[in-house]
């Protein structure tokens, strides 16, 4: 697969410089089984977070311009991948800082902090932060990127709540600190028609059955600016140094106003990250009108196109809550009426981590 040979451009013109690299036995030995069960384990993975150059660059200046609050302090970094975020730390001023990550992961990153002189400075532990044993019982600082599709997709906020109880000093700091959900309908005419209406003739046969599977998954993927029609509205706001894992099963109505007449196929949910404790508030979008993110937006289709007109409104609620058989996904159910209409859509939503080809964290993993 990937790594089974090199790829056209890679071909060195002459054959016999090409290079055999031998496999490493930690990375190498394992199998697509065992990416299966532990998909952090790819460097793939990591190779697109890395790239998403909003994610880490925000990440990067939230840590490295503050130095201030680094220096001399233990920084707990959890869920650390390749250690991107504990060697910013480091060099940030940082007197220690502890790496924990249950991917396999961290071998490849025990041997990054190594050739990059952080021996010294960053300690990693293999396992899962709940039952892990530290080095240090109490820290200054946590750094963690924890944030899913939807923002809330994979649970790994709880994981972060739970160090922060467990961990984290009384006047501690959390980077990032707040992270906020937002709200908005779109008109998306096309792609509606490219991905549920589909559904109503595959060569002439009726599968209209599948249309409404289809429209039960939210979709993640990009949007124009130009097909939002409504103003953003705040859904949820969470603040990582008071929230409890409680907080992330919620309820919250929305209220959306229309600035254009427009046809609405969907509606539309994307998160903003801002590190407030920062001196300069560092903070990104994964909203329409900014820079591409790997998170992209989540798309929920209606199951009727709604007419709008300029300054009426869209009400509702939102509530999300964690699927019972499996907490790894998320019920997602909104309920809708618009302008002075008395009628209420339900439409309940299931986020299935199956369905995505990039960021599959937690397959087959037992909690
Ligand atoms: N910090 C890295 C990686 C972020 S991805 C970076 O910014 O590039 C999230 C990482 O958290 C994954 O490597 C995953 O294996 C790890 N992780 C998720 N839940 C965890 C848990 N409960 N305990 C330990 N590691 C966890």
């Amino acid at each position: 697969m990937e790594s089974a040979g090199p790829s056209t451009h890679h071909i060195a013109s002459d054959v016999t410089s090409t290079h055999h690299i031998a496999p490493d036995v930690t990375s190498d030995s394992m199998t697509s089984r065992d990416y299966y069960a532990d998909s952090y384990a790819h460097f793939g993975i990591h190779e697109e977070m890395l790239k998403d150059t909003v994610r880490t660059g925000s990440y990067r200046s939230a840590i490295m311009n503050n130095g201030h609050l680094f220096k001399g302090k233990t920084v707990l970094d959890v869920g650390c991948g390749t250690g991107i975020l504990s060697m910013f730390a480091a060099k940030a001023g940082a007197s220690h800082v502890v790496g924990i990550d249950m991917s396999n992961i961290i071998d490849q990153a025990q041997k990054i902090i190594e050739a990059n002189g952080f021996k010294d400075t960053i300690t990693l532990v293999k396992g899962k932060l709940e039952e892990a044993e530290l080095p240090i019982d109490k820290f200054d600082i946590i750094i963690s990127e924890w944030m899913g599709y939807f923002l809330l997709y994979e649970s790994m906020l709880d994981t972060v709540l739970l160090a922060r109880d467990k961990y984290l000093k009384p006047e501690g700091l959390i980077f990032p600190d707040t992270a906020k959900l937002l709200f908005a309908a779109i008109e998306d005419q096309d792609y509606k028609e490219e991905k549920i209406n589909f559904w109503d003739n595959v060569y002439g046969f009726d599968y209209s059955c599948i249309k409404d599977i289809a429209l039960r998954e939210p979709l993640v993927d990009t949007v124009e600016l130009k097909a939002v029609v409504t103003d953003p509205y705040v859904i949820k706001e969470i603040n990582l140094l008071t929230a409890t894992k409680e907080d992330l099963t919620f309820t919250a109505p929305f209220n959306l106003v229309a600035t254009r007449d427009d046809y609405i196929h969907a509606f539309l949910a994307w998160f903003d990250i801002v590190f407030d404790c920062t001196h300069k508030k560092v903070k990104f979008s994964t909203g329409p009108h900014a820079q591409y993110t790997h998170w992209k937006q989540t798309v929920f289709y209606t199951p009727e196109t709604i007419t709008i007109k300029r300054g009426q409104e869209i009400t509702g609620s939102l509530a999300c809550a964690p699927n019972a058989r499996n907490n790894r996904d998320l019920d997602i159910s909104i309920t809708y009426a618009v302008g002075d209409e008395e009628e209420e859509t339900i439409v309940d939503y299931k986020m299935c981590v199956i369905l995505y080809s990039c960021r599959i964290p937690f397959l087959l993993q037992s909690d």
